[in-house]
């Protein structure tokens, strides 16, 4: 039976609860196999260390790989194809081998869509208001839009947020202006000048405000209006409940830490390397949430 050697590529990664979550799905399917994490900061050497953990890959000695910050993107220009949101994206979370090529993908997008779906009825579509521009964003704004979402995109540099928009132009040939996504700057929510946030039955946070360390930090102010039918979710999962979560629950409305998304993408990436689909997803969050890891 294969032992099977997956790792994770990325900077810093002490934090990571990827190793503890693939051993849990190893588990599941009764396999034996490891999970490394491979810290490579952003400077000059990193070409040379991707260029080595490919190898591995391309020699069958590395089953798959996870990518997260700073290299998302870095990694693009080093594999041979890339599939699906990927392509779109520009962006990289999964490696695998298909038999004969190195391909990137992206989980991030159908994680995050897979984790909302348990919270809300996603086909009614409407309207959301997604907090920050980088690349969580990105991702979670390409699937709201795949699921015919129309999104209002509050950054504190606006131009950041139209800057991500240009990502979607593939998608929609009408141009920048046939994109349903309205860059607005943070600023003015905070001053209540927004028309368009009237009808938001979707926040997302998708800034690191709220994580240890700032935890009493939530990018919403307090006086912010919400329906108690709007589902908050906040992609931070440490703390399990952040400032922004504790808010939106006083005020009724539904909530959801990022946990969820982590297994999710996990799990999609763990089915490419293996070919099996992880089933346990709902029974682990428990147990991962019980550790506080940042
Ligand atoms: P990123 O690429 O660094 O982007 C962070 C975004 O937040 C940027 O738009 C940044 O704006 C903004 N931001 C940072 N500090 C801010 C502040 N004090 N006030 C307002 N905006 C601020 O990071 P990312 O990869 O998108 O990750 C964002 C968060 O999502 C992190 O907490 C990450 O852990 C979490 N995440 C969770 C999952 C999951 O599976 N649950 C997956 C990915 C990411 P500036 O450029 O102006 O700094």
């Amino acid at each position: 039976m294969t032992a099977y050697t997956f790792g994770l590529i990325g900077y810093p990664l002490h934090h990571s609860l990827s190793p503890r979550i693939h051993q849990q799905f190893l588990r599941e399917f009764n396999l034996s196999g490891n999970y490394h994490l491979y810290p490579i900061p952003e400077d000059e050497n990193k070409g040379q260390a991707f260029v080595e953990l490919l190898a591995k890959m391309r020699k069958g000695e590395l089953h798959g790989l996870n990518v997260t910050i700073p290299h998302k993107q870095n990694i693009v220009s080093y594999l041979d194809a890339l599939d699906g949101d990927a392509e779109i994206l520009q962006a990289v979370n999964t490696v695998y081998w298909d038999g004969k090529k190195l391909i990137g993908a992206n989980t991030d997008v159908q994680g995050f869509w897979m984790d909302l779906s348990r919270f809300l009825h996603l086909a009614e579509g409407g309207r959301a208001l997604v907090i920050g521009a980088g690349g969580a964003a990105r991702a979670v704004v390409y699937a709201l839009l795949k699921g015919g979402w129309e999104v209002v995109l509050a950054a504190r540099k606006v131009d950041q947020a139209r800057d991500l928009m240009k990502n979607y132009l593939q998608r929609f040939p009408g141009g920048q202006d046939s994109i349903p996504v309205f860059p607005i700057s943070l600023e003015t929510i905070n001053t209540h000048q927004v028309e368009r946030l009237g009808d938001v039955r979707l926040i997302i946070n998708a800034t690191p405000l709220g994580m240890a360390g700032h935890a009493q930090i939530s990018p919403l102010p307090n006086d912010f209006s919400i329906s108690t039918g709007t589902m908050v979710y906040d992609l931070v999962y440490n703390p399990p409940e952040t400032a922004l979560l504790k808010w939106a629950r006083s005020k009724g409305a539904k909530i959801a830490n990022g946990l969820g998304m982590l297994m999710e993408q996990a799990a999609l990436a763990f089915e490419r390397w293996t070919g099996k689909k992880p089933t346990l997803i709902p029974e682990l969050l428990p147990i991962l949430s019980e550790k506080d890891e940042p």
